[in-house]
């Protein structure tokens, strides 16, 4: 496993963290690499590696993050490109961010996923599946320090609040060490059932990750 390139403190490049979805693919890989990413695109730890296209490692705009907005699993936009949240869910979870300003130019972000292969039909991961990823969950964390973990929807929601679902603990925040998680709805539920209450509630969780940020 190759060492990681810590960055502390460089951005990407200007504001990228407010333009993620603007950098391009070049641009993004070349800041991520030995970020461990050949090492998660080689990984054949569980059997989703075989009908993936490209695994997604996670992507941090720097290291150490602010912010880490921890999902299920890569989506087929995903897939496609190697890079988390870059379809309709991330541009939702994006949209809700910047409508309460929670990134500024000085938020360091990181995006990433329980697991980081496609599921068949986008299913949730399965435990054994989510175990063996585990590993890299944890490399990532131990890579990030993140201050908060944004938590979206019930898998995520296993790192820290075990045993809850999100209708329990959506707008809870829990310390574990250093980091503070923060339980959200998925951005995918805002967009399934339209629901301005979903919308309301994960607006809530992004209010309070922002509060804990600037205090
Ligand atoms: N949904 C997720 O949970 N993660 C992604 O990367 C995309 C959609």
């Amino acid at each position: 496993m190759s060492e990681p390139n810590r960055m502390g403190g460089r951005k990407m490049s200007e504001d990228k963290n407010l333009d993620y979805y603007k950098a391009s693919i070049e641009e993004a890989d070349q800041f991520n690499q030995n970020l461990f990413t050949s090492d998660i695109r080689q990984c054949e730890r569980c059997p989703l590696h075989t009908d993936a296209n490209l695994a997604c490692p996670g992507f941090f705009v720097s290291l150490p993050v602010d912010i880490l907005f921890l999902g299920q699993n890569p989506g087929a936009s995903e897939d496609k490109v190697g890079r988390p949240f870059i379809g309709k869910a991330g541009k939702k979870l994006m949209e809700l961010a910047d409508s309460i300003n929670l990134i500024t130019s000085d938020t360091m972000v990181g995006f990433t996923n329980v697991i980081r292969c496609v599921t068949p039909d986008n299913r949730p991961p399965t435990g054994v599946e989510i175990q063996a990823c585990s590993r890299w969950m944890q490399v990532e964390l131990d890579m990030a320090e993140p201050k908060v973990v944004l938590l979206l929807g019930n898998t995520a929601l296993g790192l820290a609040f075990e045993n809850k679902r999100i209708g329990e603990v959506a707008g809870s925040a829990r310390a574990i060490g250093n980091t503070i998680y923060v339980a959200s709805y998925h951005p995918a539920a805002a967009l399934h059932k339209k629901s301005p209450v979903i919308v309301e509630s994960i607006l809530s969780s992004l209010r309070l990750a922002k509060e804990i940020l600037d205090k």
